[in-house]
């Protein structure tokens, strides 16, 4: 079978520069940098990743809403440490036509400004509360490293949703929540990941503490999947987002907010995808079956009546597939459906046309095996419930096995392309130094507080107060 130009486990990076557009994810050719083209393929499989979010967010009391992309800039200025961190970041309309406007409006890195006036308008009483709403969106950050398709772009297909709260205990809920949501969500992607509660220096411009969802690349980079924020007052005050309580006391909302973008897809394409090109987990695959006809003279409309028959009883189960009727090779056609990742291929030739059977092929493991047609719903079922095993473990035994806990730098050096653990005081500066020493980012710290008494901070050699997570990342 033909494979693709790079191999994975060679350079990885390449692979994936190839694979995205290969497999017709994407079209890198647009004239902005980092501003890619959604070809159709990779924009159903948004898709579906999208429909299983706002599936967790019906099911979770959200609703979904739609801001306007355009901010003016009173609306930004509100929040001095959000500005600080992003001002570098936007985008700036200046003119309509030739007409400077009165006042500059800039395009959304992220919504909070959006919303958050108006959200000081649609809350009045505690009745009012708690407010959950999302919605899914496109928002522009002037990347200035290095832009990878779905990973580093400036227009970013984003999820985002917000909520507010009585008080920060009720805003703790949520986040609670939170965490149950991204558990499940990563789940039916296969896609294994740790929260790491990031430092201080490096959370969310304006949030009280950030929790980030990471998984491990293949090349040993992590990735930031998502985050969680807990912003206590700290938007409601500038924004005056108030509410009544039942002793008629007006009061701040505490606020919380969950973000992911189009970096899953890239998590699939890298963690999943092999020589061959995607492996998708069957949930998300927009083509969930493949049937070839084997073609042999003589019996070419028989075989293919069988395959139209056999992908119609499919589909009647609720299950999308398609045959293959093209001009084409059986092999080229293997190639096609394999580069595009989709989970199960049907084989029908000669043989099985008279044995009244079919061959399920895997994408994931190549395995074959040739099975009656009465039985091809339920095996097609299984196999995908095979397949999502397969898939999430062999990632998560990746990411496990390459998070290590070490005692200080001497040891942390010899784990290139790993999480490493490591005793810490709290300080910045310690943490500053472990970065600079090993050539890696900070993650945070685990979300319980873990470390053995009597561990030392190997930078400055006072007791450590909990591990810090540190690894190259993206
Ligand atoms: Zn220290």
């Amino acid at each position: 079978m033909p494979e693709t130009k790079v191999k994975k486990e060679e350079d990885f990076h390449e692979w994936y520069n190839e694979m995205v557009e290969l497999a017709g994810l994407c079209d890198k050719r647009y004239p902005i940098k980092g501003m890619n083209v959604w070809r159709p393929y990779g924009w159903k499989i948004m898709q579906n990743i999208d429909a299983l979010i706002r599936e967790e967010m019906i099911s979770t009391g959200h609703e979904e809403v739609y801001f306007p992309l355009l901010i003016p800039e009173s609306f930004f200025k509100k929040e001095e440490e959000h500005i600080e961190g992003f001002s570098q970041e936007v985008f700036w309309v200046t003119h309509a036509g030739d007409n400077k406007l009165e006042e500059r409006w800039l395009l959304r890195p992220t919504s909070e400004t959006a919303m958050y006036p108006i959200f000081s308008l649609w809350i009045r009483s505690h009745s009012d509360l708690p407010l959950k709403v999302f919605q899914i969106v496109n928002t522009f950050r002037y990347e200035t490293k290095q832009t990878r398709a779905f990973i580093r772009v400036r227009e970013i297909h984003f999820f985002e949703a917000h909520t507010c709260h009585v008080d920060f205990e009720d805003a703790e809920r949520q986040i609670e929540e939170y965490k149950k949501v991204a558990e499940r969500f990563f789940r039916k992607l296969c896609i294994p990941f740790i929260f790491n509660k990031r430092p201080d220096w490096d959370k969310f411009a304006g949030a009280y503490y950030t929790i980030s969802i990471d998984t491990l690349m293949p090349s040993g980079r992590t990735l930031q999947l998502g985050s969680i924020h807990q912003y206590r007052d700290n938007f409601s005050r500038p924004y005056n987002i108030t509410y009544e309580d039942k002793e008629g006391r007006h009061r701040y909302c505490h606020q919380t907010t969950y973000g992911m973008s189009e970096r899953i897809l890239g998590a699939l394409v890298g963690l999943h995808g092999d020589n061959r090109g995607l492996v998708l987990p069957p949930i998300i695959s927009p083509i969930k079956v493949v049937v070839v006809p084997i073609i042999f003279k003589g019996k070419e409309k028989e075989i293919v009546e069988r395959c139209r028959e056999i992908s119609n009883r499919i589909n009647q189960a609720g299950i999308k597939s398609v045959v293959d009727e093209r001009e084409e090779t059986p092999g080229s056609k293997f190639y096609d459906w394999e580069l595009k990742g989709v989970p199960i291929r049907l084989e029908i030739g000669p043989r099985e046309l008279e044995n009244n059977t079919v061959v399920i092929a895997r994408r994931d493991t190549g395995e074959r095996k040739e099975v009656r047609i009465d039985d091809v719903v339920d095996e097609i079922g299984k196999t995908f419930e095979s397949i999502d095993q397969h898939l999430y473990q062999k990632a998560k035994e990746f990411m496990d096995s390459h998070i290590v806990r070490v005692d200080n730098l001497e040891e942390a050096r010899r784990y290139k392309g790993f999480i490493v653990e490591i005793p810490w005081c709290g300080r910045k500066e310690c943490a500053m130094k472990m970065e600079e020493e090993l050539d890696v980012k900070t993650l945070g710290e685990p979300l319980e507080r873990n470390v053995e008494p009597n561990k030392l901070c190997p930078v400055c050699m006072e007791r450590a107060k909990t591990i810090i997570r540190l690894a190259k990342s993206y």
